[in-house]
């Protein structure tokens, strides 16, 4: 139930008059359908009207207001169907035109010897002053007012400025008076006023000043959306750690053991990173951590001895990937050491047929498996662990942070270790992860040859089967990546099916192909026959995206690349140089193509920085895209632009961290207005946690 104060908020448009479920439906897609949702659907331009009285030059194509005299009206009778009522204004004639319009409703509003007033743009044809479509037209004794300012709102097929501007209106209606929760210092630093003046100037100006200012109004709303985010963040932090677990001890044999047999030593930073993850395992305090490294830094194996720490002191580990595919390989990679460690390592996938499944899933519940590893749905689904205390989520940025929150709730007693696939960019950090601790791998395991990327235009397509050619010779595996599995009608896209055909040709009995709508059973055949190099080149779509690992493969091409985000294409190039020879990504993209895509591609061929690629990914793009999180039921902000406030969130950071530390429980006087403020931006969930923790 929402507070008191806010009950006027949650009231829906459906209840407006003339609102239907069909307008409800469209306000649903464009921002929502309560009024709060409503309040804070901004204006994205400003109209400026000027009131005149007689025609001019001055004004020609501006928005005017101007009274005038009908003379004469006039309606084709023929196609296309034409209505103009001419005025007279100050011995002056002026047209207004209006195409296909309702020829009854035409002749009733506009009669002649009636006086009207009227807005719209200016123009003029030969020396005929005309406006076309008005878009107010008054009677001109009326006591309605034509507003000289005027918002504009971001719309959606079917929805009009004029049922936008209503809801607006009742929306804001409803809107309580709220205290302030901002400190006073801050809102003098930057003259900000309160909530409800910011909200009202926004949607409602009424002078220049007005007009000239929205950045500060705009600024204060990012930032009570700032604030409210990081506030719920460090509550989250705060009491999701709440329970309790039994510590434990510093054994070491199977951690000790696996060294030994590892074909390398471990980088400075990947020993750095686990000091912290065992001292966070041991404690009696959940971990909930993040894991952040660039393709190929080596989290894997960090990830297998966080597990044996839990398993070397009795508990089960379990670790999760987006796909079937890494789980495989992961499981591939474990098991190899399953016996030279004398524990049960299992892969649990919703392809792995039922038998084996029920007994897998006895063996995790009376404790005879030590490790699982498998997709996602291990911890959401009817899996029953003996005792898991870490669950690491090899992830490609797919959780949000209310989802991780369900997460821990059904696993009350379970560490999580949560890796991300690239890196994310530091505001994005502090917005999305703000919940965990962060560990960063930024170094790279040495010996790394660099990847030397190129791009190259379809129509030179021979050049790359050339080099196809001499990478085969010399034993070399070459990955082609294709954005679709099968020819579409509607996009003119190269697909992988084609596209293996194709390369078949070239290369007989050499091509593999994989993509998500195979069976586990083929892809793996697939995969195999690639990864064993019976079959050197591999046709695949995204679903080779994440973690796979073949340190033979030396050429990476991506078709169509400028269809790909730049996480994407970043995570698509490491899926080569991870053995010792030198490779080389080839980016084939359509000529056609816009600015940002060029960019993107510029980005590639400059930097083989992750960390630096996210940064310009999320400059070049929004943050939902670069998150992944809008298809994913992730958060995205209504107002809060992490690019443009980004200054906004770190001092929003700080401010949370202060007041939590202070007012853990958000008591008192402030502590109530800043549960108003959570409610407001949707952040309420953190508040049940004080509640319950
Ligand atoms: P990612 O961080 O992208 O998941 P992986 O864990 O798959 O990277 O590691 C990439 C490759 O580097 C693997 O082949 C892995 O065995 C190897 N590797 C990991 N750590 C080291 C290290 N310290 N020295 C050398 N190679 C390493
Ligand atoms: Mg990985």
């Amino acid at each position: 139930m929402p507070l008191k104060i806010l009950e006027p908020l949650y009231k829906k448009i459906d209840t407006i008059n003339g609102f239907g479920p069909h307008t409800a439906n469209k306000f649903e897609k464009l921002c929502g359908v309560r009024y709060l949702d409503i309040i804070f659907h901004l204006p994205n331009s400003l109209i400026k009207r000027i009131l005149i009285e007689d025609l001019h030059d001055l004004y020609l194509f501006k928005r005017i207001i101007i009274k005038g005299e009908i003379k004469k009206t006039w309606s084709s009778y023929k196609k296309p169907k034409i209505s103009i009522a001419t005025l007279e204004v100050n011995n002056q004639h002026l047209d207004i035109i209006y195409f296909n319009v309702n020829k009854p409703w035409f002749h009733k509003n506009f009669v002649k010897e009636h006086e009207i007033i009227i807005s719209g743009e200016l123009s003029k044809k030969g020396n005929k002053w005309q406006i076309i479509h008005p878009d107010y037209v008054y009677e001109g004794n009326s006591n309605l007012n034509i507003p000289i300012y005027e918002t504009l709102y971001p719309l959606t097929s079917g929805l009009t400025h004029k049922k936008i501007k209503k809801a607006i209106i009742e929306s804001h209606k409803a809107l309580p008076n709220f205290n302030e929760w901002i400190n006073i210092e801050l809102l003098k630093q930057n003259n900000w006023n309160t909530l409800n003046e910011s909200l009202h100037k926004l949607h409602f100006p009424n002078n220049i000043k007005d007009t000239n200012n929205t950045n500060i109004y705009r600024e204060r709303i990012a930032y009570d959306e700032a604030l409210a985010r990081q506030l719920a963040l460090n509550l989250i932090r705060k009491y999701k750690y709440k329970s309790i677990q039994k510590s434990l001890n510093y054994n070491s044999k199977l951690k000790n053991k696996l060294i030994k047999k590892l074909p390398f030593q471990l980088t400075k930073d990947q020993n750095l990173v686990l000091v912290k993850i065992y001292k966070d395992l041991s404690s009696q305090e959940r971990m909930f951590r993040l894991l952040q490294g660039d393709v190929g830094s080596g989290k894997t194996i960090v990830a297998f001895f966080a597990i044996l720490h839990v398993v070397e002191n009795g508990y089960q580990g379990a670790l999760m990937t987006p796909t079937e595919i890494l789980a495989y390989q992961h499981y591939k990679f474990f098991k190899k050491f399953e016996d030279y460690l004398n524990i049960k390592i299992c892969l649990l996938t919703s392809k792995i047929n039922k038998e084996n499944k029920n007994n897998i899933i006895n063996d995790i519940k009376n404790g005879k498996v030590n490790i699982v590893i498998g997709t996602h749905a291990i911890i959401q689904s009817n899996v029953i662990f003996k005792n898991l205390r870490l669950a690491i989520i090899d992830e490609q940025h797919k959780f949000g942070v209310y989802q991780r929150l369900e997460l821990s709730k059904k696993s009350p007693n379970t560490d999580f270790l949560v890796m991300t696939a690239t890196p994310i960019p530091r505001t994005l950090v502090l917005t999305d992860y703000g919940d965990m601790d962060i560990s960063i791998l930024y170094s790279k395991p040495k010996d790394r040859p660099i990847i030397k990327t190129i791009s190259v235009s379809i129509p030179r397509i021979k050049e790359v089967i050339n080099a196809i050619e001499r990478a085969i010779k010399k034993n070399n595996q070459i990955f082609w990546v294709c954005p679709l599995v099968k020819d579409s009608e509607s996009l003119d896209l190269a697909a992988a099916e084609t596209r293996a055909k194709y390369l078949e040709k070239y290369f007989p009995n050499k091509v593999s192909l994989v993509h998500g709508q195979m069976n586990a059973n083929e892809k793996e055949k697939s995969l195999s026959e690639f990864s064993n190099n019976e079959k050197p080149i591999l046709v695949a779509t995204t679903v080779i995206e994440v973690g796979i690992d073949i340190p033979n493969a030396t050429i990476m091409i991506i078709e169509h690349a400028e269809r790909f985000g730049l996480a994407q294409l970043h995570q698509l190039r490491g899926r080569v140089g991870r053995g010792t020879k030198e490779s080389i990504c080839i980016l084939l993209y359509n000529q056609n193509i816009g600015n940002i895509a060029r960019e993107r591609l510029s980005v590639m061929r400059e930097t083989n920085d992750g960390f630096i690629i996210s940064e310009k990914d999320l400059k070049l793009r929004g943050a939902g895209e670069v998150l992944g999180t809008k298809q994913s039921g992730g958060q995205n902000f209504k107002v809060l632009d992490i690019n443009m406030h980004e200054h906004l969130i770190h001092i929003a950071n700080k401010e949370a961290k202060l007041i939590i530390n202070k007012n853990p429980d958000l008591s008192g006087k402030l502590g109530e207005n800043l549960k108003i403020l959570l409610y407001l931006f949707d952040q309420d969930k953190a508040i049940k946690l004080i509640n319950s923790g």
